[in-house]
């Protein structure tokens, strides 16, 4: 299976920390680079990881609070600096375009296109190996969460009996594998001579919920995620607090990973005010047993 790297490029909440950076998060799979939120200081997060910051085409935004995407320009001025020229795709809510523009006009002059891309709930990008969706979160403004789901993989090309049927190694087989019908002779074959459905497998999916309260659509989305990476921005004793700003708990994060049967929850996005690792994990720990505090830097690999 290809590796899926998921890499906290920071980890705090609203504000940093001397220790922490903004929360975002880098999604790696097959060659291609998905960033999620892109706050303050996401450009020195990237150099100090394993990934270019010139690799990311695809930037989803959760929503227009400072701490999710005023990364954006100096990332955008020095990608410009090193001269990119391939296009950078930004999906935003609603008003991400034109806050996004308003800023950047008299400022930045990418040497490269940039297109904005308005997320509704739903599909947002599909190819050959993976989509992205984002479904509807509940906090101060719009604001959603995302899915990354890799496509199911239908079974696996079974070579022994391709040669036993007499077609000839070559591009043939791959027409077969992709549906095409494939002419050797007088004989046609199609997909089904040549692949192995008993090796069909689900695709995995990652869900990626920045600031909210806990909501139900989390649950049904993440249902049987492989990584549900949820925000806790305050703990059980500051839940008054998280029901007025719009967070959710440690201890609600954990409940909804229950719920959803994830198979591992990654907590991030930390108020200044909880640095005990061990309390925010303690406390989510006790509904849901995999989880774990994500850390500046650290990589998930599935
Ligand atoms: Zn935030
Ligand atoms: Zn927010």
């Amino acid at each position: 299976m290809e590796p899926i790297k998921v890499t906290f490029l920071g980890t705090s909440g609203s504000v940093p920390q001397k220790d922490k950076n903004f929360a975002s998060v880098l999604l790696a799979y097959r060659g291609d680079s998905l960033l999620f939120d892109c706050p303050e200081g996401t450009q020195r997060q990237l150099m100090a990881s394993e990934h270019s910051l010139m690799s990311v085409k695809n930037v989803f935004i959760s929503h227009m609070h400072a701490d999710h995407f005023l990364g954006l320009f100096g990332w955008i001025s020095t990608m410009t600096l090193n001269q990119r020229k391939e296009k950078l795709t930004i999906f935003s809510p609603k008003s991400g375009k034109e806050k996004i523009t308003k800023i950047m006009r008299e400022v930045i002059f990418p040497s490269f296109p940039i297109e904005f891309k308005e997320i509704k709930k739903g599909n947002l990008m599909k190819n050959e190996f993976f989509e992205v969706r984002a479904f509807p979160l509940k906090h101060e403004i719009a604001c959603y969460g995302f899915v990354f789901k890799e496509a199911d993989k239908k079974g696996e090309f079974n070579r022994a009996k391709a040669e036993s049927l007499g077609i000839p190694p070559g591009p043939l087989y791959s027409k077969l594998v992709n549906g095409e019908k494939v002419k050797v002779g007088t004989k046609t074959f199609t997909q089904k001579d040549v692949m192995d459905y008993t090796k069909k497998r689900e695709g995995r999916k990652i869900v990626l919920v920045a600031d909210t309260r806990p909501v139900k659509e989390t649950i049904a989305e993440a249902r049987g995620a492989a990584l549900l990476v949820h925000e806790a921005t305050f703990l059980d004793k500051q839940k008054e607090k998280a029901i007025e700003a719009l967070h959710s708990t440690a201890k609600e994060a954990g409940e909804i990973a229950k719920k959803a049967k994830v198979r591992k929850l990654a907590l991030f996005h930390f108020s200044a005010r909880n640095t005990e690792e061990t309390e925010i994990l303690e406390e989510a720990k006790k509904e849901f047993a995999n989880v774990i505090v994500s850390k500046e830097l650290e990589t998930i690999i599935l």
